[in-house]
């Protein structure tokens, strides 16, 4: 396939800045998606802006690129921008609104770009104001990477640079090279839930068991004490922290429902560390984005992953299949 990369803004026209330079990083994020392709056997050119000197100029010139260098697909990369944080944003793709065809790529490249690197999922979005998707002739996509001024989201694009290229330049010109019937996340894990954690209100419930009814009702009684302990009323602390494999994840409930969360199919967490895996019953919406954590679960997975910490990076993929049956080491 032919694709054409434009980096966005340009060399006296500048982007966003934060903790990295949106410019900057779009050049190298060009650069190594366009070797990514170049060895997967695609035909790629590239533009970077270093002419124009105000915004408009700079608009008109990378859309004149575009349409003087037709493509199969066009990508253009930017970096996103927004209220300094210590937590993550994420990443999010953008095109024309109206056109299925580059929505589903872009929820294909974001997702992508999230599995590959733990960035939040902000998913593909129309636009219909964005004149570099409204001018250029090609199908054109818009990268918002990550923000450059979220911490958690530098450090996540920082560390998975070569993941995300990688994952870029797989699937913006081979869409289903994503599975998006799997959820995979790669991120820092925390743990919740029990009689002592102070972080849940004592009244708190979970994002689809909000009565002992409902988790009779789904089989689910395993995961939670015998009775509510004292004080409390909420089903979050009633969760059996150190005897049950439940874990908490940034869903997508257009992709996985609430009522197909509370069934019976269990996510696999795996520590790249010790090796160790453990099948886990979604539970909850969460951790909060602001947390930089992508994955909270019971203490009791945290142990069976052979003690990791608070802040260390784990893996997940749901729905568990059986192919990964055989070297999963299973909870007791
Ligand atoms: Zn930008």
């Amino acid at each position: 396939m032919k694709i054409s990369l434009s980096v966005g803004h340009g060399l006296y026209v500048r982007g966003a800045s934060g903790l990295i330079d949106e410019v900057n990083e779009s050049i190298k994020v060009v650069d190594a998606v366009a070797n990514w392709l170049t060895t997967n056997g695609h035909q790629v050119k590239t533009f970077f802006d270093e002419t124009s000197t105000d915004q408009s100029t700079n608009l008109n010139t990378i859309v004149n690129w575009h349409n003087a260098n037709r493509s199969d697909i066009a990508v253009s990369v930017h970096f996103n921008a927004y209220v300094p944080t210590e937590g993550g944003r994420g990443t999010e793709c953008l095109c024309c609104t109206g056109n299925a065809t580059t929505l589903d790529i872009s929820k294909r490249v974001a997702a992508a770009i999230a599995a590959a690197s733990g960035l939040i999922n902000r998913g593909g979005k129309e636009r219909s104001d964005l004149y570099v998707l409204n001018g250029t002739l090609d199908p054109c996509i818009l990268i918002e990477t990550c923000f450059v001024d979220a911490a958690a989201d530098v450090e996540a694009y920082q560390q998975h640079f070569d993941a995300i290229t990688e994952a870029i330049a797989a699937v913006a010109p081979n869409p289903d090279a994503i599975d998006m019937e799997v959820l995979n996340v790669i991120g820092k894990i925390s743990h919740f839930g029990g009689p002592d954690d102070t972080g849940v209100s004592s009244s708190e419930d979970l994002a689809w068991f909000e009565t002992w009814d409902q988790v009779e009702a789904a089989d689910k009684e395993h995961l939670f004490l015998d009775a509510q302990p004292d004080g409390t009323t909420g089903l979050a602390r009633r969760l059996d922290p150190d005897g049950a494999y439940y874990v908490a994840c940034r869903w997508d409930y257009d992709q996985f429902p609430k009522e197909r969360l509370a069934g019976s199919e269990l996510a696999l967490i795996r520590s790249p560390r010790t090796g160790k895996k453990v099948l886990a019953a979604p539970i909850d919406w969460g951790p909060h984005t602001d947390t930089g954590k992508s994955v909270d679960a019971s203490p009791a997975v945290l142990k069976q992953l052979g003690d990791v910490a608070t802040g260390e990076e784990v893996e997940l993929t749901y729905p568990f299949t059986e192919s990964d049956e055989e070297d999963q080491d299973a909870p007791d």
